[in-house]
């Protein structure tokens, strides 16, 4: 790369924390070079975990696409919203009535988790925005009731993320237009995150892990989140841009705000001294 933004790490983390979408794969391919990163971290037996922003699926179905994209993947090293949903209001509002508008994954896990889910606006206590393409005028009203006419539920929501962005420029409107509804219609504000950048999530990818936080590296495609993440917590970080960001977003940003690291390629996490031993060229995938 020509520009003077790029620069990867000369040694390696005690762990590694990945975006999934635009950093390890786009769309249905994994990006260059992530299946060999990956490996190579787990030959040296270095945590390695992935995170998502995104509600509408199940742990398990992280577990699946990963191994069928040729990267073996256990539901432990998976973390996303559904998740953090879960676990946050298990420990915040255990006896909580819940009106998540929410698509199957996340309703199933609230369910399972033994929450009583209502579409009952004088029963409920907290609303939960989220990705949801069966949204409508009904859930809308159903929310707006609950906060606004009785005046009993708050509003959390599963991730900030404006759009989920697809191959080939497309995306589908994500959360926050949800969110956004809810609260121009009653005037709330929005009260807990459990997505990136929120420290909910970065707690819970981190459970487990004998590490400290600032020898971790975050590894993702977006500024707004999963860096933000990183600088929040102290963590180091590393943007690829092989999704969201552009080498203009990030010379945009003032110094305290820019990414650690800047990577063309995620396999360049492997400091490049290795490569040579690794008989690592950069036309291979
Ligand atoms: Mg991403």
């Amino acid at each position: 790369m020509s520009h003077g933004l790029v620069s990867s790490p000369t040694e390696f983390a005690s762990a590694y924390i990945f975006d999934l979408d635009g950093t390890i794969y786009l769309g249905s391919q994994l990006l260059p070079g992530a299946k060999r990163l990956i490996e190579e971290l787990r030959r040296r037996r270095i945590p390695v975990r992935f995170l998502s922003n995104n509600p509408t699926r199940d742990p398990d179905m992280y577990v699946k696409k990963l191994t069928g994209l040729g990267l073996p993947t256990g539901l432990d090293d998976i973390c996303n919203t559904v998740v953090t949903t879960v676990r946050w209001l298990k420990q915040n509002h255990p006896d909580a009535v819940l009106f998540p508008i929410a698509e199957e994954p996340l309703c199933r896990a609230l369910t399972e988790a033994g929450f009583e889910l209502s579409d009952d606006p004088s029963r409920i206590d907290i609303v939960i925005a989220s990705y949801d393409r069966t949204f409508d005028y009904h859930k809308l009203q159903v929310a707006f009731d609950a906060i606004w006419f009785h005046k009993r539920a708050i509003l959390v929501q599963t991730n900030p993320d404006r759009f989920c962005p697809f191959p080939g420029g497309r995306g589908e409107p994500d959360c926050a237009a949800i969110t956004a509804a809810i609260e121009a219609c009653t005037g709330t504000t929005c009260q807990v995150n459990f997505g990136k950048p929120s420290p909910v999530m970065l707690t819970e990818a981190l459970s487990g892990l004998d590490v400290d936080v600032a020898d971790c590296v975050m590894v993702g495609d977006r500024l707004q989140t999963d860096i933000q993440m990183a600088l929040d917590a102290g963590m180091k970080s590393a943007c690829v841009l092989t999704g969201e960001a552009s080498p203009a977003d990030i010379a945009a940003l003032d110094e305290a705000h820019r990414p650690t690291y800047v990577l063309d390629r995620v396999d360049r996490l492997i400091p490049a001294r290795y490569w040579g031993e690794l008989g690592w060229s950069e036309d291979d995938l």
